[in-house]
């Protein structure tokens, strides 16, 4: 058994939801609510969201960039948990919501956003998403490349007023993270180099039916790094003078006992020193979070279905890549504990999902103590593209999430029936 595998007694609870605490039994304890109450009541796999720590997540960034820049917005990165009732906790706390397509566009506006407190990306937006996206009146539409000034062009013309638009534009910073999380690097597929953006500005400039308010970029997502999230203001500080800059998304969280994550006071000094160096005075500036709003905000419950001990012990879960793809794709590291007998210690074992792939594993080697058959089992830090990338893999039905607060647990998406699973089969 290696140290790296050991969690730090004290630190057991720190990955955990702020309020999180252990019952006398051994039973954890989120937004005062049991866990193992909540697996029996809603079942498992579920997401298990402390939606009190959520809305003072959101206060808390708002907070922080207001208080040293006044016109600064926090517009949730919509994709990194796109459920009604997590947008609607965002809106409610004042942030504006970022958006990608004609879907979060319209979960957007169920949750009560206000469409100009609205962001619009996509790599590659639709005819139909942009004139989603106009006819609702959305505040911002990011211009990725040159076809989308064509693509807004022709659609705005029929609005009343210009379009306010960013350009966005690619920083060239090679960020620390998974290459599947790096988009501001030279040659990414997000944006335009500031040579491109340069003629894109000229081309909405003269446009009578598009206004430039400003420029977007982003450098990446699961950055640890403050420094180089701040990089991302000089390349767009350089491209002239304007209304807006948006800074992008990509605080990294802390997923693991061994792992430090800056907070958010060390971020947006980062953001507003290099703000305050090169940007006008009194601009706007808009920040994107996603993971590091939702992520430490939520855990998935399983319950344990087989364990098979032999060279490795596999303990098997009853989800798995149906509900954390997260691991398969950018090979991030979770931590997990037994949601009724929290404590350190215990034997190394795999955590393997019940999917038919031997990539299908949610952790490799943690210590778990004495796992049975019937356990339940709790990864904490899900809150951020779990739910996002949930699918229906081996007919899994997706997971619910379940929000708790102040002992009250209720479900604010159901998981689907098995019927949701035949529901699209048009074949009779
Ligand atoms: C995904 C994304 C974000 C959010 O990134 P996080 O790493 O989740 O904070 C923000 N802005 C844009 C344009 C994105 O694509």
């Amino acid at each position: 058994m290696t140290t790296s595998i050991e969690p730090v007694a004290d630190d057991l609870l720190g990955l955990f939801p702020p309020d999180a605490r252990v019952e006398d039994d051994g039973t954890l304890i989120i937004g005062g609510c049991r866990l193992d109450d909540v697996a029996e009541e809603f079942g498992t796999p579920a997401i298990v969201v402390d939606s009190g720590a959520l809305a003072r997540r959101a206060r808390d960034y708002l907070a922080a960039f207001r208080s040293r820049w006044p016109r600064a917005d926090v517009a949730f990165a919509s994709k990194s948990f796109p459920c009604t009732a997590v947008q609607r906790v965002m809106v409610a706390n004042g942030l504006h919501l970022d958006v990608a397509g004609g879907g979060e566009i319209l979960g957007a506006l169920k949750a009560g956003a206000d469409p100009a407190a609205l962001v619009v990306h996509g790599k590659a937006k639709s005819d139909e998403e942009i004139a989603m996206a106009l006819d609702h009146g959305v505040g911002l539409v990011v211009v990725d490349n040159f076809d989308d000034i064509d693509r807004l062009e022709s659609a705005a013309r029929r609005a009343a007023a210009p379009q306010p638009c960013l350009v966005r534009v690619i920083p060239g910073v090679a960020a620390s993270t998974h290459a599947s999380q790096a988009t501001g690097h030279t040659g990414s597929k997000f944006g335009l180099s500031p040579e491109q953006a340069r003629e894109a500005i000229a081309r909405i400039d003269r446009s009578p039916v598009l206004r430039l308010d400003g420029l977007h970029t982003h450098v990446g997502s699961q950055l640890l790094d403050v420094d180089e999230l701040a990089a991302a203001v000089a390349p767009i500080a350089a491209l002239g003078t304007f209304d807006t800059y948006d800074l992008g998304g990509g605080l990294g969280v802390r997923y693991t006992y061994g792992e430090h994550a800056p907070d958010l006071d060390a971020y947006a000094d980062a953001l507003v020193d290099r703000a305050r160096e090169l940007l006008p005075a009194g601009c706007r500036i808009i920040v994107e979070p996603g993971r590091s709003m939702v992520a430490a905000a939520a855990c998935t419950l399983y319950r344990v279905t087989t364990v098979k001990r032999g060279t490795v012990t596999h303990v098997a879960v009853d989800g798995g890549m149906g509900d954390n793809l997260e691991v398969s794709l950018t090979g991030q590291r979770f931590e997990a504990a037994i949601a009724t007998r929290f404590g350190p210690g215990g034997e190394p074992v795999t955590v393997v999902g019940r999917h038919c792939e031997s990539g299908d594993q949610l952790i490799d080697r943690i210590c778990l103590p004495g796992p049975a058959v019937g356990d339940l089992l709790a990864v904490p830090v899900t809150g951020a593209y779990c739910y996002t990338m949930s699918n229906q893999y081996n007919g899994a039905r997706r997971v619910p999430v379940v929000f708790v607060e102040d002992g009250v647990a209720r479900l604010v998406v159901r998981r689907d029936t098995w019927a949701d699973l035949l529901a699209r089969d048009v074949d009779p």
